[in-house]
Formats: C-alpha cells, sequence, structure tokens
C-alpha cells in the first residue's frame, strides 16, 4: 500500500514516520506525476491558505480530485480539515477541494486557547482517550446529511468521515498513537 502525503508546506514528515510505523509506504507528493499509484492521501496540518493556493499553482486539484473519485481515502489534519472542506465562514473566496460537504471555522478556539494538548474521547479509536493536540485548530461549524460526526470538544466538531473523506481538527502525528493513522488506512479497505 502506498499512501501520498500532500508535500507542500506544513508537517509532512510527521505524517511519513506514522505510516512507516503502521508499516506502509509513505511519500511526499508535490507534482502531478507523484500521484500514480497512490492508495490514499494524506493533508497535512499548516497554513491551509498557503496550500490552497500552491494546490492551485501546482495544478494539484484534478490528480486529487481523481484520488477521490477512485475511491481512495483522503485525510486532512487541521490545515487538511479546513482544506477538504466546501466553505470557510466569513472567508467564501478561500481556495478549497471542497470533497466534503462542511462548512469550518479557522483558528476556531479562540486567542486564550490558541494551542492546547487534552486528552479525548474518541469512541470510534476504542476506549482509551486519544492526545489531542490543537495548534490555532479549526471546528466544523455545520455540515451537510453525509457528514458523520466523529468526535467533539467544547461543543464543537473536531473530527467527521464522509465516506471516503476522514477530517480532524488536531494534529495526530504529533502523538505516538498510531490509532487514527491505523483506522484512516483501514477505510480503503471497507469503501464499497
Ligand atoms: N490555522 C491554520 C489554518 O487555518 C491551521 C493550523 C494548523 O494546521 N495547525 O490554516
Amino acid at each position: 500500500m502506498k499512501i501520498g502525503v500532500l508535500a507542500l508546506q506544513g508537517a509532512v514528515s510527521e505524517h511519513l514516520d506514522m505510516l512507516k510505523a503502521c508499516g506502509v509506504e509513505g511519500v511526499g507528493v508535490r507534482a502531478p506525476e507523484e500521484f500514480a499509484g497512490l492508495e490514499g492521501l494524506i493533508i497535512p496540518g499548516g497554513e491551509s491558505t498557503t496550500i490552497g493556493r500552491l494546490i492551485e499553482k501546482r495544478g494539484l486539484k484534478g490528480p486529487i480530485a481523481e484520488l477521490w473519485d477512485k475511491g481512495m481515502p483522503i485525510m486532512g489534519t487541521c490545515a487538511g480539515l479546513v482544506l477538504l472542506g466546501r466553505e470557510v465562514a466569513g472567508c467564501p473566496g478561500q481556495q478549497l477541494l471542497g470533497h466534503m460537504d462542511t462548512v469550518v471555522v479557522r483558528n476556531g478556539f479562540g486567542r486564550q486557547r490558541e494551542s492546547f494538548e487534552t486528552d479525548m474521547a474518541m469512541p470510534f479509536l476504542g476506549k482509551a482517550p486519544f492526545r489531542g493536540v490543537f495548534i490555532r485548530a479549526p471546528y466544523i461549524a455545520r455540515f451537510g446529511e453525509g457528514v458523520e460526526v466523529l468526535g467533539s470538544m467544547e461543543g464543537r466538531v473536531i473530527a467527521a468521515r464522509q465516506g471516503r473523506g476522514l477530517a480532524v481538527a488536531f494534529h495526530p502525528e504529533l502523538t505516538g498513537d498510531l490509532r487514527l493513522h491505523q483506522y484512516f488506512l483501514s477505510m480503503g479497505k471497507n469503501l464499497p
């Protein structure tokens, strides 16, 4: 199994390390030809405006949509959650991929709590709590019928799935916990 990590900006090497620890080949992708043979894609945290602009500039919107249309799983973490959505609240012009029917709020946890860590209940990953590393994290404010909420924090949706799309507001790659990556990898096998 070969999984791409969008390597335009942000927390790329940490995701590659997690994939390796899961026993899967991970490759950083930054050009259309590098998408050949991928069986999934991770869009890392970083700055969603920057990553969105680079996706357009480098002509990667098409290759990402092709992966999606082929039924390959795509996971967005933090800025990646923003990019997978269809709209940013209060910023209708931001360049997004729009594969998930979500409206997101960027930097949604306010100045006081710009960055924080906490143990969270994530029942879809099992009983043990999952360490949530939030760095200027977004949340999902509104979503369509096809979106399944997987986790919330202070009443805000911070983990969700829509078919082959998985979006989390935190940074699973900054913990040693492989469960979210393993769940993502299993999505590929369970899709119709
Ligand atoms: N606040 C950033 C954005 O909206 C996301 C931060 C992150 O990925 N850690 O793009």
